[in-house]
């Protein structure tokens, strides 16, 4: 029977639930518990590929082809899996197939409700989750604030579930709130008590409180959460702002939490000695080799987290490449204001994208890396971006472009998948999920990859609608571009690069290989760029 741990979030939200989330599987995992994670979103979209990438960040993308919350890429990192569909529900799949059903006949005769047929699509859901993950505890993540009128229903299911379960300790609810710090530096607890108040008003009584606070918590502050929000002191944990938050679990352990889950739960942990994080931000704490590496977005005003598992996979290539990187986010509309100074960077990432603003800024900069040999990835958009500029300056064929841009280009180098030249629906209809990579031998991919492929084959994964059009291959090829990667099966390019004796780092995926790093294990295009700063 799989256990469950609900965790709700309180007084405001980017509190860092999920990465506190995560951080709580990370530790159950290294105590020998099978712990898996989902993510339940109480939007009325049902995945998260329309949503605007300003206000939502990244979209994840799981192997099996589902468009998730950002979320779903911190779960894969902190437990080292591959995600699957089922980890994220957006609460439109829900009422979408409660209505169906209803259209169906299914429910002939009743009244078709919130509660039971929501709350009970919603229960089906988690089980679901946690059969195919396999878990023996299943980490529920339900997004949005306590007293949102959209996660009602969601917190309803939660708390029958742990209703249904009895007296069996196999339902576990952890909540984090604000405890924030006025002028005197006093940790107030106020908004906290209120947002345990209101979880309470939904029948459910937290058993574990986690305080978002800049600083540690006093024993005194947590005395009075203790007091004031019915649990115990040794119940009460804080998540203090992190230098990485990487460091997040080996702080939590530190505080203790490991007993009290172990023991709330009902749980025998089988500890590890040691933390691999912990030795890898140990070593990586004395470095001192500087790089200053450019991310090149249009997305660049608000939050970074836009290109959430971007920042992530360059972030674990300077741990393993002895660097202390500098990721700075560049606007490419500075770029093509000549704004930017481009001479400043160590090396460029042309990350994923849509749509034409921004795009002759990253052509600028690819052109900058490519003439004055500055490691470069083109990651998707990027890899496309590369073909244009090397088409256009390389080729000679000015107009060269995608007709994404430009649908009127006489040289479409970049051009929609056959595919995807019927498709209208804009939801879930791109190009998505893993697919196999051939990769070619004696290219800069093979050696990046010698360790990972199996029988010249890498598995990753793609969400795009456009690729490079197979009528220019060969004349691109002529003028020295080498596409190292391509579909086992089909004519996708899939891999772009420049020989080594040309350029010492040009690469580019229509894959996006950002969402397979790992702390412990660098995705090789990412690695290969940061050790090449370094010749
Ligand atoms: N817009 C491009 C396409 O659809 C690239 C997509 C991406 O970068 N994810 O093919």
């Amino acid at each position: 029977m799989t256990k469950f741990i609900f965790v709700t979030g309180g007084v405001l939200s980017s509190l860092g639930k999920g990465v506190l989330t995560a951080s709580i599987a990370h530790l159950l995992k290294l105590n020998g518990i099978r712990a898996s994670l989902m993510k339940i979103d109480p939007y009325l979209n049902c995945d998260a590929g329309t949503l605007n990438p300003y206000e939502h960040g990244e979209v994840f993308v799981t192997q099996d082809g589902f468009e998730c919350d950002l979320d779903v890429g911190n779960y894969e990192r902190f437990l080292d899996i591959f995600a699957v569909k089922q980890q994220n529900l957006m609460m439109g799949s829900v009422y979408k197939s409660v209505v169906e059903r209803e259209r169906k006949g299914e429910f002939l005769g009743n009244t078709i409700q919130l509660i039971p047929h929501a709350t009970n699509e919603i229960k089906k859901r988690i089980r679901r989750c946690a059969q195919v993950t396999g878990a023996d505890v299943l980490l529920v993540e339900i997004g949005g604030t306590v007293g949102d009128i959209e996660s009602e229903v969601v917190l309803e299911a939660a708390r029958q579930m742990r209703f249904e379960n009895g007296k069996d300790p196999s339902v576990l609810f952890i909540h984090l709130a604000l405890v924030p710090l006025i002028i005197t530096n006093e940790q107030k607890t106020k908004p906290m008590q209120h947002s345990v108040k209101a979880i309470l008003a939904r029948g459910i009584t937290p058993d574990v409180l986690v305080a978002r606070c800049s600083q540690p918590l006093l024993e005194s502050t947590k005395k009075k959460i203790a007091l004031m929000c019915n649990v115990l002191p040794e119940a009460v944990f804080s998540s203090p702002d992190q230098k990485d938050i990487y460091n997040l679990p080996a702080e939590l352990r530190r505080q203790g939490i490991e007993p009290v889950l172990e023991e709330k739960l009902a749980l025998t942990f089988k500890p590890k000695k040691k933390d691999e994080w912990e030795v890898l931000l140990e070593k990586h704490q004395s470095v001192k080799t500087h790089r200053k590496i450019a991310v090149i977005g249009k997305y660049a005003q608000t939050t970074k987290d836009t290109y959430m598992s971007v920042f992530e996979a360059i972030r674990h290539a300077c741990v393993h490449a002895g660097v202390k990187g500098e990721i700075v986010l560049v606007n490419s509309e500075n770029i093509e204001k000549e704004k930017e100074d481009l001479s400043q960077y160590h090396a460029f990432i042309i990350p994923g994208g849509f749509g034409s603003r921004g795009t002759e800024g990253k052509i600028k900069a690819i052109q900058y890396a490519r003439e004055n040999k500055v490691p470069l990835l083109g990651i998707c958009y990027g890899l496309q971006l590369s073909v244009i500029e090397f088409a256009r300056n390389v080729l000679g064929f000015k107009d060269a472009n995608s007709t994404e841009i430009n649908p009127e280009t006489k040289h479409p180098v970049i051009d929609l998948l056959p595919e995807q030249k019927k498709i209208e629906d804009k939801g879930g209809t791109m190009r998505l999920g893993a697919y196999h990579v051939l990769v070619k031998e004696n290219t800069l991919a093979a050696s990046l990859y010698a360790k990972e492929m199996k029988n010249k084959h890498i598995f990753k994964r793609f969400r795009h609608r456009y690729e490079v059009n197979p009528e220019f291959v060969s004349r691109l090829e002529e003028k020295g571009m080498v596409f190292s990667g391509r579909d086992p099966k089909r004519e996708i390019m899939k891999n772009a690069e420049l020989p080594q004796d040309v350029h010492p780092y040009f690469i580019g995926s229509q894959y996006h290989p950002e969402f397979d790093s790992r702390l412990e294990q660098p995705e090789p295009l990412f690695y290969g760029l940061v050790k090449a700063t370094l010749k």
